[in-house]
């Protein structure tokens, strides 16, 4: 006998969470479908908690940032484990996993544990431990989220050569290890255990990392990354990953690059991409194509080519952000049972956990360039700042982007401390409209990083022409 329900969600991560959750607030009966043993998915699981919070943890152990003032009561710590390390992660996501628990709890959701596939355009069948549960709806999201790519041709073994979800296999901390990926997974793992005192080499096959980020923001982070200790191979590609022995006998990993570079660490490990995970769906049933990564194409209300069948979150690739797939999420919900909603915005920030931390919202130097739009810029330095002395950024720097003609804030971009928390202050004033001059007509506390804002917009005002 199936279940019956107005909503079914795949996944229980950030997309499907919120999506479910918001159903449930318009009074539907909801069912999430997770074929993992904990709710939170990618995000709660392998990405963005765990990552985050070893961050924070090789950040406090190990006084990493501490430069200026600071750098006397930087305390250097080799000899800490991953298991120390793990175990911080492991509260905190404990922590966040009683905050989902909780919260559908509240909202009366049913999670049903097992692996989705459809069976028709109205029937889910979840493949659990205990056997198959039939479910029914009238409507579905798709929030089945990605895993790491694993080409075949890199010799995984889980131990030694891992990706960022295999990492924590590594078990005890390496000395060194090779990461293959620039991109911001890789990135920020490089930061963090570079940080943590292992010798990193960082090999990208693009001329600089983060290719999507502020060309000056760019050189900064990269000069302070090979500050940290990250050996950058930039422009090289990986030909080939196998195991060999190294001094004395001991296995270790070696990477043969195009140009003929051998690389060689303890470990090794793959960032390059990620893969959707719809072939377990069976949407052959339902009428819906997947393209060759798994991913699903979607309408701007979320609608796969089935339109009772919603997908939200990584698996409709970019951003590819948890902000991003929660919103997505609610915004689907709404539009399967009829409630008005605002379009999804494009003004989001992008943040990224390296150190220095950097985030960005709105327009580039280079996207605007490429547009024909006129535009200024205004910089202010952390140096600068009273605050910036005293927490020792050397390399914090806030960038606005300004029109010339109508004075609005198009873009903002920051490196060093608080960039993550930073940008939404400019994303705001984005949001509403605002220009340079809400910026320098505002009082900000002092002495504060967000100080910066009104430094970068005097700096602009002083280059633009006259309002
Ligand atoms: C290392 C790393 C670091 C990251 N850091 C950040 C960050 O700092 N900030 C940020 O915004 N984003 C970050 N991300 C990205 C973020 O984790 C994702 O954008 C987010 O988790 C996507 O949410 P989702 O709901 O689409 O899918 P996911 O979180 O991937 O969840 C999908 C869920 O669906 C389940 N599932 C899949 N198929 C089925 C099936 N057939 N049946 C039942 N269940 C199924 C999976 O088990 C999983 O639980 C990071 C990602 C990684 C890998």
């Amino acid at each position: 006998m199936a279940d019956r329900y107005d909503l079914v969600v795949i996944g229980s991560g950030p997309g499907g969470q919120r999506a479910a959750i918001q159903a449930s607030k318009l009074g539907k009966r909801v069912a999430v479908i997770e074929q993992s043993d904990q709710l939170g998915g990618a995000a709660l699981r392998a990405g963005t908690i765990p990552t985050k919070t070893l961050k924070e943890a090789a950040l406090a152990l190990t006084g990493a940032t501490r430069t200026g003032v600071l750098a006397n009561l930087s305390v250097t710590r080799r000899d800490i484990t991953f298991g120390e390390l793990e175990a911080v992660a492991k509260d905190v996501v404990q922590a966040q996993l009683r905050v989902v628990e909780g919260a559908f709890a509240r909202n009366r959701i049913n999670v049903v544990w097992g692996q989705g596939r459809f069976e028709d355009e109205h029937t889910i069948v979840a493949a659990g431990k205990a056997g198959d549960k039939v479910l029914t709806a009238e409507r579905f999201v798709i929030a089945s989220g990605t895993r790491a790519a694993r080409p075949p041709q890199i010799p995984f073994n889980d131990q030694t050569i891992v990706t960022t979800d295999t990492l924590r296999n590594l078990g005890r901390m390496p000395l060194s290890t090779l990461i293959v990926g620039g991109g911001v997974i890789g990135t920020e793992m490089a930061c963090t255990l570079s940080a943590l005192g292992i010798n990193v080499t960082l090999v990208e096959g693009r001329d600089q990392l983060l290719g999507f980020v502020d060309r000056e923001i760019i050189e900064a982070f990269q000069t302070a990354i090979r500050r940290l200790g990250v050996t950058l191979r930039l422009g090289e590609k990986v030909h080939k990953i196998d195991e060999a022995a190294g001094p004395g006998g001991v296995q270790v990993v070696q990477a043969t690059l195009e140009s003929g570079k051998q690389l060689r660490a303890e470990t090794l490990i793959y960032a390059v991409g990620r893969q959707g995970t719809c072939k377990a769906l069976c949407l052959e049933k339902v009428g819906i194509v997947y393209d060759d990564r798994e991913r699903l194409q979607v309408n701007e209300h979320f609608q796969t080519s089935a339109p009772h069948i919603y997908a939200v979150g990584d698996v409709i690739g970019f951003p590819a952000l948890a902000a991003t797939a929660m919103e997505q999420g609610r915004l689907a919900a709404c539009h399967a049972f009829g409630e008005p909603t605002r379009s999804m915005t494009s003004l989001f920030p992008y943040g990224i956990y390296s150190i220095p931390e950097i985030s960005m919202v709105g327009e580039t130097e280079k996207s605007l360039t490429e547009a024909g739009i006129p535009y200024e810029s205004g910089v202010a330095r952390y140096e600068e700042l009273a605050r910036g002395e005293m927490v020792g950024d050397r390399d914090g720097l806030l960038k606005l982007l300004v029109h010339q003609q109508n004075r609005k804030l198009l873009g903002v971009h920051c490196i060093g401390t608080s960039a993550t928390e930073l940008i939404h202050i400019g994303q705001m004033v984005m949001a509403y409209n605002g220009t340079v001059d809400d910026l320098v007509d505002n009082v900000f506390n002092y002495p504060t990083l967000a100080e910066a804002y009104k430094v970068a917009a005097h700096n602009a005002v002083n280059k633009l022409p006259p309002a």
